[in-house]
């Protein structure tokens, strides 16, 4: 089951190659519970508005073709603690920029029984301009 992330964001996951900071992460973060991507739209592009709320959620948005990808969302997996109601969802932006390439670590336990049986989450933003990385979700999922 490679690669082994979250259904709602699989078909966008791909190896860290060519950002030398998400490559650092990978080579940090890599191992047989835990699972460090950059991702693509499927239109190629590499760069995305975000948006995050406080439940945590991420969602991101295709600078190209405004394709919306789930990044971390609670209600897809199985093991969350799930809170009620909505929050109001902002954009992240970095003094003037607000267009961000994006590294996710999902992390699983020894026992989990399928890919949306993730334990943890982190998501990295990274803008070329600024040769920045923000740490925008670090959340214990269960
Ligand atoms: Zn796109």
């Amino acid at each position: 089951m490679y690669p082994l992330a979250p259904s709602h964001i699989r078909q966008y996951c791909e190896a860290t190659y060519g950002n030398s900071c998400f490559e650092e992460l990978g080579r940090k973060f890599n191992n047989d519970n835990s699972f460090v991507y950059q991702i693509k739209c499927r239109c190629m592009c590499g760069n995305f508005n975000v948006y995050i709320d406080e439940h945590p959620t991420a969602i991101i948005k295709c600078c190209s073709c405004d394709n919306e990808i789930i990044v971390y969302e609670l209600s897809y997996y199985p093991a969350a603690i799930k809170l009620q109601g909505s929050c109001e969802l902002s954009k992240i932006t970095s003094g003037v920029f607000d267009s961000f390439e994006i590294c996710v670590k999902y992390e699983y336990p020894d026992d989990y029984e399928n890919a949306d049986d993730i334990s943890w989450c982190t998501v990295w933003i990274y803008n070329e301009a600024e040769k920045r990385l923000i740490t925008v979700i670090d959340d214990e999922t269960s």
